[in-house]
């Protein structure tokens, strides 16, 4: 017997037949003898519906008041699907039992809309186990130490799930979604992208801290600290394929270098539009500018990506970073009114037209040149690259968001990700 989380995406909990589905498949899990713990999104749609119901009310607001009321609100989400499924699998002859994020409890810091998971009480979900129920936590949610419902940021299911599983010490997550595993690159921008059948924790971590939205960053960090199996596989197959195809199915991160590990010098390509570039011109170039700049902007609780200091001219020099969509009105406004007069910059500048797009592959350690490939594919496109921020395992280069699908197919056709590798 096997202790093992299952985690189902938005679309997957998408209708009540879509919900019942996934009944039929936990209690197919059950039935096969393993101790089964779900963790479910809101169904697809309703996180965003809820959240653009509070930005009707007040368009521009900010404040941590109001990000409580919207973790509040958010929450109810989950809360509403988790039911739903402890029905569904009770309306199968299991019993079942829905918890939300406070009643576990999954504590978080109070870092409301992006709360990071502290610590999660496993008695009360163990007990449920013990007299042979299968238990629903609700993704994205958890509770501060001052008795506030919080939420994990967008995608934040998959954080919920790999904590859970890496509390409970299970066997394996396995995360369900509309996809059939992680692919070079996503596949609805690239119908050529290939599935991987494996892709190692380090890359996987990169590629989700690029922007690629198939699992949350935090899920694939919890992973890497507490060594949690993870997959990720379809929530589309047929509910009754069998148990142990459906089990090897999918995407597994791996811990080890093998044999069996493709070996692609780039593994994948990820993107995002979620960032924005905003640039303070003129500064007097002395030491602690870098310094006077980002430290305004971290004490503001903003996170800053790349950053960019040219040459200086005549004593002044341009100072550019990025930061993530949300925080660039904060961040603009901040460097206006509080840091530019203080510095005595001659303005500051904001683009929100950008994207970034990477390539990743743990191969890039071993091998020269693959930046530079990079460069000319997308010099050979016409696309200008106005940043560049490199690790040992990924080149990331900024450019003007209409060049976004076309430098991704690019790259993914100049590093031969639709083949299959050697
Ligand atoms: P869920 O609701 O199940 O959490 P998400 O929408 O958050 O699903 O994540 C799945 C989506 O991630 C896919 O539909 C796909 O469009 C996107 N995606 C982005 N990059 C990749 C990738 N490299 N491999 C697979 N899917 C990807
Ligand atoms: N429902 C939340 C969201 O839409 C969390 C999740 O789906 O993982 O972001
Ligand atoms: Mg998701």
């Amino acid at each position: 017997m096997s202790l093992i989380v299952h985690k189902y995406g938005g679309t997957s909990m998408g209708s009540t037949e879509r919900i019942s589905n996934v009944a039929k498949r936990v209690a197919k899990w059950a039935r096969a003898g393993h101790q089964m713990v779900v963790v479910p999104s809101a169904m697809s749609g309703e996180t965003n519906r809820l959240l653009a119901l509070a930005k009707e009310l007040a368009p521009s607001t900010q404040t941590a008041a109001y990000c409580r009321e919207l973790d509040m609100l958010a929450a109810t989400g989950e809360q509403a699907s988790s039911a739903l499924l402890a029905i569904a699998l009770q309306a199968q002859g299991i019993e079942s039992v829905s918890y939300a994020g406070w009643q576990v409890p999954i504590r978080t810091n109070s870092a409301y809309t992006k709360a990071r998971i502290e610590s999660i009480d496993d008695q009360k979900v163990r007990a449920d186990l013990q007299a042979g129920r299968v238990v629903i936590v609700t993704g994205f949610q958890g509770l501060d130490d001052v008795g506030n419902i919080t939420t994990l940021g967008r995608g934040g299911s998959d954080t919920s799930a790999v904590a859970v599983a890496a509390a409970m010490k299970a066997d394996e997550c396995l995360i369900y979604t509309d996809v059939d595993g992680v692919y070079t690159t996503d596949p609805r921008v690239v119908p050529a992208a290939r599935r991987l059948q494996t892709v190692s924790f380090e890359e996987m971590l990169e590629m989700a801290s690029m922007g690629s939205k198939v699992l949350q960053i935090r899920s694939v960090e919890f992973a890497g600290k507490y060594k949690v199996k993870l997959r990720v596989l379809s929530s589309f197959t047929p509910w009754d394929i069998d148990i142990n195809e459906e089990a090897a199915s999918g995407t597994l991160i791996t811990f080890e270098e093998d044999e069996n590990m493709e070996q692609a010098i780039v593994s994948g390509i990820a993107f995002t539009r979620d960032e924005t570039k905003i640039s303070v011109l003129g500064v007097p170039d002395k030491p602690g500018i870098a310094y006077q700049i980002l430290g305004a902007v971290a004490d503001a609780n903003v996170e800053v990506d790349m950053i960019i200091q040219n040459v200086s001219k005549e004593g002044k020099t341009d100072f550019s970073f990025t930061v993530n969509h949300g925080d660039y009105a904060k961040t603009m406004d901040l460097l206006k009114t509080v840091v530019v007069p203080k510095l005595g910059a001659q303005e500051v500048v904001g683009d929100t037209k950008i994207c970034k797009v990477s390539i990743v592959g743990i191969g890039m350690r071993s091998h020269v040149g693959v930046a530079s490939t990079m460069f000319r594919v997308l010099s050979e496109e016409g696309i200008n690259i106005q940043m560049i921020s490199t690790s040992e395992i990924k080149t990331s280069v900024v450019v003007d968001e209409k060049y976004m699908e076309l430098a991704v197919k690019a790259l993914h056709k100049a590093f031969e990700l639709d083949q299959p590798a050697a």
